[in-house]
């Protein structure tokens, strides 16, 4: 499948529907898949970090998570077709695991906080089978990678942030054996209750990246930049009009 390049980051352009289905067939061809879902932030961080640029490319999918890179590939005149936030495609995953009595591991956040998430989690997902949880703060790899694999899931939650989540998954993806594993940030605090999602209204506005800023001040550096990713893809539009292919 060819991708859309999106400033040096390729993503797959799927509608959500879509990719829910490519997820659930990865998740039962049980190879170890890994699907990562950058937004702006992340494929800024690639510019200049070549392990995170390769694992993003090596991953068998590339969703857009954040409403930025939606509005890029809009500029460059190659339109996605969904802004798709990972926490959704988790939601869609786990509800799939409940109806058909498969397995999800919970790896990352701070210590307690994956088996907080493990008891909401079942709660939400009736009948779902949380075959292990592990925090996000280990010093090496290998005994983590031995945990799961002795707990064979059909799906791994990677919560460890960007970019280290998206490394991992590439680093031990050969060594693991998962069905799928997925990049999902700070998913477990969500569902554990440690932070909250923006309020609908605030998502249906695109704005969720606001709401965050506001109840972590901290973000508003790491989002400071990305007047510069728009301005980037007005500058690529630009160029590609000047050279005739735009
Ligand atoms: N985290 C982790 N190990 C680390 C660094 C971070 O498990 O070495 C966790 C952190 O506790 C939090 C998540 O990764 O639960 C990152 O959440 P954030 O919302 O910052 O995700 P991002 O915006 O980076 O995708």
């Amino acid at each position: 499948m060819n991708r859309v390049d999106v400033l040096g980051v390729g993503f797959d352009n799927l509608t959500s529907e879509n990719a829910i289905k490519l997820c659930k067939n990865l998740i039962d061809e049980h190879r170890s898949a890994y699907m990562v879902t950058p937004n702006p932030e992340i494929v800024m961080a690639a510019w200049d970090n070549s392990e995170l640029r390769s694992a993003l490319e090596r991953a068998d999918l590339v969703i857009p998570d954040g409403i930025g890179v939606v509005k890029a590939a809009k500029i460059l005149g190659t339109p996605l077709k969904e802004r798709l936030p990972g926490i959704e495609v988790g939601e869609a995953i786990l509800e799939y695991l409940a109806q058909t009595g498969k397995s999800a591991f919970l790896l990352g956040a701070k210590p307690g906080v994956a088996e907080l998430a493990a008891e909401q989690i079942k709660k939400l997902y009736p009948g779902i089978n949380i075959c292990g949880t592990n925090d996000g703060y280990f010093k090496e790899d290998a005994p983590v990678v031995v945990k799961i694999n002795a707990a064979k899931p059909d799906f791994l939650m990677v919560c460890l942030g960007a970019p280290k989540q998206e490394i991992w998954m590439a680093q031990n993806a050969a060594s693991l054996d998962v069905g799928l594993m997925a990049g999902l940030g700070g998913s477990l605090d969500v569902f554990a209750g440690t932070v909250e999602r923006a309020p609908k209204a605030w998502q249906n506005l695109n704005l969720e990246w606001l709401y965050r800023c506001i109840k972590e001040p901290w973000r508003f550096k790491r989002i400071a930049r990305l007047p510069l990713f728009l301005i980037k893809a007005w500058a690529k539009r630009i160029r590609k009009f000047f050279n005739g292919k735009g």
